[in-house]
């Protein structure tokens, strides 16, 4: 099925300055006008959904359907396996009201413990980045981006954000607390698209927008 492509004006559905200079970044090569929710002072809808694409459809349906425009959304998070695919959905509320993620990181290393998850194996885990832009008619476009690897303990590095020091993503030495910005979301030819984010964008783009 032919993709809807991306053209004039896009609203980035988020109040959150550092995903709003993210996707400036990514959606500077291809020409598209960039305002957000946040600059256009609309509403937040609730996060009702039971998964990241549905959180996703939401913020992305209810910009369009505000402002008339093509709207972007992304919900993302972190599933661990032996937690039952915890903290998921809820990986930004596990940090509570002051956004502490040393405190979530805590959180899942005492769970890990509880059940006995010391080794590698038994810490899986991954990333997961559901993107969606829809229009003001109700079409959407969804893509969906994983990334895996195992959790440490302790937590090493001081880049990035939320639980990026225990990720140790497959393949890799380093966890992407230890990495540059560019090394985990940097696309192709300057990066290697390693994050979730990155591959989910990689798919929009492809999908969604020419250069
Ligand atoms: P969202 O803003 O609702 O998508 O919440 C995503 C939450 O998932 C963030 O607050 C982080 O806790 C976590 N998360 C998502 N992506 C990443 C990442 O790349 N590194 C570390 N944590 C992440």
């Amino acid at each position: 099925m032919a993709h809807r492509h991306i053209t004039g004006r896009l609203v980035i559905a988020t109040h959150n300055p550092g995903k709003l200079a993210e996707m400036r970044g990514l959606l500077a090569p291809y020409g598209i006008d960039v305002t957000s929710a946040g600059e256009l002072k609309l509403n937040e809808p609730d996060e009702t959904g039971m998964t990241f694409r549905d959180n996703a459809r939401i913020k992305a349906l209810a910009a369009a359907k505000a402002t008339g425009l093509a709207a972007f959304a992304d919900d993302s998070g972190l599933a661990v396996d032996a937690l039952a695919s915890e903290p998921g959905i809820y990986s930004a509320r596990w940090a509570g009201p002051d956004k502490n993620f040393g405190r979530a990181m805590d959180e899942v290393e005492i769970r890990l413990r509880w059940r006995g998850a010391t080794t590698p194996e038994r810490r899986r885990a991954h990333f997961i980045s559901a993107l969606c832009v829809a229009w003001p008619d109700g079409h959407v476009e969804e893509f969906e981006g994983r990334v895996d690897g195992a959790l440490v303990w302790p937590p090493r590095g001081h880049q990035g954000f939320g639980y990026d020091p225990m990720f140790l993503p497959d393949g890799h030495a380093r966890t992407f607390g230890e990495m540059s910005s560019e090394e985990k979301h940097g696309l192709p030819p300057r990066g290697k698209g390693l994050s979730h984010r990155a591959r989910a964008f990689r798919q929009l783009a492809e999908a969604c927008l020419e250069r």
